[in-house]
């Protein structure tokens, strides 16, 4: 199924536009070609997908993140809205099993934090949520992403996870071990949309691509950015830390598409 949509895409030319990886299971993509007349909507559930212009008329390419939540088998439905008509496209994802992973953290108020520090908490995740939600008009110049900081990026993302030995919420990014005061790039172009002091996170950054992909830095020691500054790919944001709930100096990358985090390693494509 996998290769079916690759050569249906390779066939096509998207302008340029370096697209991610097709990986049709929870925490992925589904990269997916439609043709409709006129450029159409496409939905999953209440959320906009991405939808990109290729040089053919009549041909559109669907990029749709999966949340890491969404069951394997599980009819994954798309909503295509072209003028007044309306069709369904339904997936049936690939099975993708996570890792569990055991932390052990001395600072209990991190693990089960007080009632003054939920409201806190619940604050910084509507601010977070509304960051994630975005969808702004965007025509990508590529979608092929750049490392945020120099080093290898490890596996964990999607890791099942215990703190203390209590079951949290799935790894919705990646972690990228580094000393203290390491730069740490945008790996696309953007606009810093949201930036402070949380208390899970630390200090964090996140910036709107566009078209409903949104990325997210976390446990900063430095920011070189302000609100509503736009940056170029490649172009330094601040530096690595160790601020907010953390083990150690590293930076957690979260990549946001259509409001489902996925795997940030699936934009490290080629740009030709
Ligand atoms: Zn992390």
């Amino acid at each position: 199924m996998r290769k079916l949509f690759f050569l249906l895409l390779s066939s096509l030319s998207l302008m340029g536009v370096v697209l991610p990886e097709n990986a049709p299971f929870a925490g992925g993509i589904i990269v997916q070609e439609i043709n409709t007349a006129h450029k159409p909507k496409v939905y999953h559930g209440k959320r906009q997908l991405m939808v990109l212009d290729t040089e053919k008329k009549g041909h559109y390419v669907v990029v749709a993140g999966i949340g890491l939540s969404q069951k394997a088998k599980a009819p994954y439905k798309l909503r295509i809205v072209e003028a007044k008509k309306e069709q369904f496209h339904t997936f049936y994802l690939e099975d993708k099993v996570y890792k569990k992973q055991y932390i052990t953290l001395k600072n209990k108020r991190k693990v089960n934090p007080t009632k003054l520090d939920m409201k806190r908490i619940n604050s910084e995740k509507k601010r977070s949520h509304t960051a994630l939600a975005l969808f702004t008009p965007q025509k990508f110049e590529t979608l092929s992403m750049v490392k945020p900081v120099d080093v290898n990026i490890s596996d964990d993302f999607g890791k099942r996870r215990y703190f203390n030995n209590k079951p949290r919420r799935p790894h919705s990014g990646v972690d990228m071990p580094a000393p203290v005061g390491t730069p740490i790039v945008a790996p696309l172009g953007g606009k810093i949309v949201e930036m402070g002091e949380f208390f899970f996170n630390g200090n964090v950054i996140f910036i709107d691509h566009g078209l409903g992909l949104v990325s997210m830095y976390c446990h900063m020691s430095k920011f070189d950015v302000k609100k509503g500054q736009m940056v170029k790919r490649g172009q330094k944001i601040g530096e690595v830390g160790q601020t907010g709930r953390v083990t150690g100096p590293h930076v957690h990358w979260g990549v946001s598409l259509n409001g489902a985090m996925v795997d940030p390693r699936l934009f490290f494509v080629k740009q030709k």
